[in-house]
């Protein structure tokens, strides 16, 4: 088993990687941060996001294991405290993954070249200055004319994030299927947006085709400014991310801890 570890620059998460690296190499586990077959990151959400990003091409091949030092840490099983045992569970364990999800986004120009996008938790079409105007289509069919800031179209995994702040619902990300999410929509006789979120199955796809000449659109919260765009076309992938199963938490125990609080009454 080749394994690698990513990190952030915290204080705090460059000594829990070095105590990490430590206890891996006192089990002579193999290092390989070009081929892995396991990525350990340390930090946050938004770290795993960039070993995500850094390992996208391999992600079929690659299990993810999240230590968690400090923040919310939606993506990330372990505790700092809970080295030793992650490391037992990881080579002593069977190989064992919880696949989820991926969005593929695909931005077409004008001049028809395509270029392919993967993202994690989502990505989102907006202007930051005059309001973003484009036809939606759900699988080729025209749904509505947007007009307003953007939209959002995120991975169930991603629910909890950007999506969740624009009025999405969480989703389980054992369920295949993206969400679309209005920002901030103008609704007047010319302009009219069902102003609700929309959960799309997982043989459908969505097509935004924007009116505005250049906009922003960004993959994990990573900005690209984008000019002459024809389409763009959001999908679930053929690829998805793989976690390690054991000291995965249940979601739906991650979504309460992190957004209502610890409550251990159990009928
Ligand atoms: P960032 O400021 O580094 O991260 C924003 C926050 O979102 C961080 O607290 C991060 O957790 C958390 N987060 C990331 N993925 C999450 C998930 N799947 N579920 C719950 N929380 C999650 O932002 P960035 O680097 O520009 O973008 C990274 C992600 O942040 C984006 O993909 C987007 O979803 C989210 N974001 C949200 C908003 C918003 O809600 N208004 C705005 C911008 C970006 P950690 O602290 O553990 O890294």
């Amino acid at each position: 088993m080749r394994v690698t570890i990513a990190h952030n620059n915290n204080k705090n998460t460059l000594e829990v990687a070095k105590k990490l690296k430590k206890l891996l190499q006192e089990k002579n586990v193999v290092f390989d941060a070009k081929y892995p077959d396991v990525v350990i990151t340390v930090g946050g959400d938004g770290t795993l996001i960039n070993a995500f990003h850094r390992y996208e091409n391999q992600v079929d091949s690659i299990r993810f294991i999240g230590v968690h030092t400090g923040h919310l840490g939606f993506y990330t099983d372990w505790r700092s405290y809970d080295l030793d045992k992650m490391v037992d569970a990881l080579l002593l364990r069977k190989p064992e993954s919880a696949k989820y999800p991926l969005l593929e986004v695909d931005l077409i120009t004008e001049s028809g070249d395509k270029k392919r996008y993967l993202a994690l938790n989502e990505s989102a079409v907006k202007r930051v200055s005059h309001t973003l105007e484009a036809n939606v289509y759900i699988d080729d069919q025209l749904f509505e004319n947007f007009r307003g800031d953007g939209l959002c179209i995120s991975t169930p995994t991603g629910s909890t994030a950007y999506s969740k702040s624009l009025g999405g619902a969480v989703i389980h990300p054992g369920l295949k299927a993206l969400q679309m999410t209005e920002i901030a929509s103008i609704n007047n006789r010319v302009f009219r947006t069902l102003s609700a979120p929309i959960v799309i199955a997982p043989d459908q796809w969505i097509t935004i085709v924007p009116n505005s000449d250049h906009f922003v659109m960004t993959i994990d919260g990573e900005r690209l400014d984008v000019r002459n765009a024809k389409k763009i076309v959001f999908k679930i992938s053929n690829h998805s991310i793989q976690f390690d199963r054991f000291g995965h938490h249940n979601f739906w125990n991650r979504v309460q801890n992190s957004f209502i609080g610890e409550n251990d009454d159990n009928i």
